[in-house]
Order: structure tokens, then sequence, then C-alpha cells
């Protein structure tokens, strides 16, 4: 074992603050990263704080952060992807079974052994792991992502989960080119969700309850932008799209967006909020309509969206912040104030 800095949080009402934990020395398969960003998701909050202490109680102290780039410091002697200098990422998950059908299908966000970033019980230590918030991290190469060149790093960062998280489901979906996609929350999938479906070749909309969003909407690349709280420009969409994917991580009336879909379309729900969610039976009767929900994605698919993103050299808006700033960040990611990534600069971890 050897010692890695990193920012924890005791308890669920307690700042972040540095600490410091154990990792596990690079066995065979293993890589070591010297972690260069990690993007700060909404889910760290909740889980940060324990909201979903009903699905996965939160065990202190949490180290969180699944958005990890990073520069491969060492490898153990079985690793083939890899080599000491290399670039390279890390998402959600560090584990699964490995021999189950969705892992020999390449979704191991469904693998009934997964092991999530943080906080997930780790096979190796005997404690939970530890994220992305920290200045080293080891994981099985079969875990670890490559990042294409010419992508900025600290943008790229949040491309693990917001980007995973928002392309998986217009894939599914079977977005492209003359769809209809709504998009619903300009945080941080929200405006992923924007840029990978725009690229898909879809006609966006965006629906958001900050008007002064509209503007950067557009630039990110939505055809039409909705303030949600406006019942006629609502109204003007009524039936009509194929799909919308919801990135919403508060209560919210998701019956305002079943009924925009026409018939046969779908809305997936990435956001979790912490309550459950009310839904009006006749909205999906009528055009049955559906209503879905999807997790990341598995590995393959993230090394897919991650090549999308390097040829259609697609990155996060980030604000990169130092480490101490990190509470800051997550009082205004609850006032939805963030352009539209926060992307923490681990450098900065050396000075607290
Ligand atoms: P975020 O950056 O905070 O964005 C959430 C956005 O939702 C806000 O920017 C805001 O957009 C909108 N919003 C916030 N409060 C609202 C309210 N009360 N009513 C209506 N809209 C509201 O969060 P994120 O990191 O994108 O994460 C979004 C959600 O997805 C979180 O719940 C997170 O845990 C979840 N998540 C799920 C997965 C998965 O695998 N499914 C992966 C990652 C994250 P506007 O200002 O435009 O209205
Ligand atoms: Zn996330």
């Amino acid at each position: 074992m050897y010692s890695s800095k990193a920012y924890s949080a005791a308890g669920e009402t307690a700042p972040l603050a540095v600490s410091t934990i154990s990792r596990r020395d690079p066995a065979e398969n293993d890589v070591q990263m010297d972690i260069l960003f990690c993007g700060i998701c909404h889910s760290d909050l909740h889980q940060v704080r324990n909201e979903w202490k009903s699905v996965m109680p939160t065990v202190y102290p949490c180290v969180p952060g699944h958005e990890i780039v990073g520069r491969v410091a060492r490898v153990g002697s079985g690793v083939k992807k890899f080599k000491a200098g290399d670039i390279a990422a890390v998402g959600c998950v560090v584990d699964s079974d490995r021999t189950c059908p969705e892992c020999k299908s390449g979704l191991e966000q469904f693998c009934p052994n997964l092991t999530l970033t943080y906080n997930f019980p780790d096979k190796h230590t005997g404690g939970v792991t530890y994220g992305g918030y920290s200045d080293s991290i080891v994981v099985d190469e079969r875990f670890v992502l490559k990042v294409p060149s010419g992508l900025d790093l600290a943008g790229a960062a949040p491309l693990l989960c917001a980007g995973i998280t928002t392309y998986s489901p217009l894939k599914h979906w079977g977005v492209t080119k003359g769809k209809k996609v709504g998009v619903v929350g300009l945080g941080g999938l929200g405006h992923m969700g924007v840029k990978i479906a725009h690229a898909l070749g879809a006609h966006v909309v965006v629906f958001t309850t900050s008007p002064k969003k509209k503007d950067d909407a557009l630039r990110l690349g939505a055809d039409e932008v909705v303030v949600s709280s406006s019942a006629n420009e609502m109204q003007k969409h009524m039936s009509s799209f194929d799909f919308i994917l919801d990135a919403v991580s508060a209560d919210h009336d998701i019956n305002a967006y079943i009924q925009l879909l026409r018939r046969d379309g779908n809305l997936t729900l990435v956001g979790a909020p912490s309550k459950p969610l009310a839904v009006a039976a006749f909205g999906l009767l009528f055009g049955r309509r559906s209503l879905s929900g999807s997790p990341i994605g598995g590995l393959p698919e993230t090394q897919e969206m991650l090549d999308f993103c390097g040829k259609h050299k697609i990155t996060a808006d980030v604000e990169v912040i130092p480490i101490q700033k990190v509470n800051e960040a997550y009082d205004r990611l609850l006032k939805s104030d963030v352009k539209y990534r926060f992307s923490i600069d681990m450098a900065s971890l050396k000075s607290a």
C-alpha cells in the first residue's frame, strides 16, 4: 500500500477537506495514475451529502470523483494497453465480475457484481473505493480508457461520466439526423447531451429553468431553447419529440415533458433526484409513450464515446478550479450556477 493525498467528507454535513488515504500498490494487471483533472458531477454532491441513503448509503470518509484523467505513473507486469507517461482515463466503474452475460456483452454498468469508483466495497483493501478527488488512483487496465489526442484534458475529464451517461441513451434510442430531441436541464450532463445530440445530427431543443442560459444553449448546439416556466412555449412543442433526455438533479414535473413526446416517443431519465417523481398514467397511455432510465455506460461504449468526441472535437465547457474551491463549487452546483462543469486541477492538491 502507499499513501495518497485526497479531499474527503467525514460526514453528510461536513465540508470536504484534505486527508490521506491508502491505495494498493499496482498488481499484475493494474495501472497507477497520477490524476491531472477530475470533474465534479452532481452525483458526487448527492453521495457526499448522503442524499441517496435509501439506495446507496454513504460510507465515511467519502472521497468522491469519477471523471478522472491522469498520466500513467507505473504499470503491473501484465499490463499491455498502457505504459508510464500515457494519458489515460477512469470513469464510474473500476471493476466487475467479467463473467456474467452483461460483462460479456460489454455492459459492465449492469453487472450484478460491479464496483463503482467510490463508495463501493473495495475487494482489494477490504474498505470502500475512493474516487478521483485525490492525487493518484490504481485501477485494473480493463477499466482504464484511452483519451484521444488533441482533446483539452480539463474538458475531457467530464466525458467519463457526463459524456457517457448522455451518449449511451442517445445511441440506444436511435437518435440520428432527422430526430427531434429534447434535453431537460442545462447542467453538466445536459450540456454534454446537447453537444452529442447535435453531433449525431438531431434537431435539439433545450428546456431550462434559467433564462440566462439561452444564448449558451444555442452556442452549445441547440436549435431551439424553451424556458420551461412558459406554458405558451411548452405548448408549441406538444406531441412532437422522438426522444427527451431528462438530466435534472432535483424534484420536477416530468409529466410536462412526457406530454411533449410524439406517438411511441421515449423520455429517458438520467437525472437521479433523491425523491420519487410522480408520473401521470394518462401521459403515457395516450400516444403509447414510454419512460425509462439509463445509468452511465459500459467500457466498450465509453471508449466509443471518447473516440466519437475525439473525432468531433467535443469536450465539456469547464470552469477549472483548484481543489480548495470544491465546497464553494458544490454550493454553486445547487444553484445551477456552473458553466457547465467544474473540473478540478489536481495539481492544486500539492499545496493543500
Ligand atoms: P448539474 O450540473 O447540477 O445540472 C442539473 C441541472 O438541472 C441544472 O443545471 C438545472 O438546469 C436543472 N435543475 C436543477 N434544479 C432544478 C429544479 N429544481 N427544477 C428543474 N430543473 C432543475 O448536475 P449534473 O452533474 O448534470 O447531474 C444531473 C443529475 O444526473 C444528478 O441527479 C446526477 O446525480 C445524475 N447523474 C446520473 C447519472 C446516471 O448514470 N444516470 C450519471 C451522472 C449523473 P437549468 O438551469 O437549465 O434548468
Ligand atoms: Zn457522474
